[in-house]
């Protein structure tokens, strides 16, 4: 199980979270105030995305 909220989104998304639990993923991007630099993806939390930039 992933319970660690300090991991990244990339690092989610490459073990397909998005895919295997879908809640768990939109409750890590809604409502999105972040995005990161390195990969596009948006966040709720910076500290989820590995080059976080403020929306
Ligand atoms: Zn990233």
């Amino acid at each position: 199980m992933n319970d660690d909220k300090q991991k990244t989104l990339c690092a989610h998304v490459e073990e397909e979270l998005q895919v295997n639990d879908p809640q768990a993923y939109m409750a890590l991007i809604q409502p999105a105030t972040h995005y990161c630099k390195g990969c596009g993806r948006s966040a709720a939390n910076a500290e989820n995305l590995c080059k976080p930039q403020k929306l």
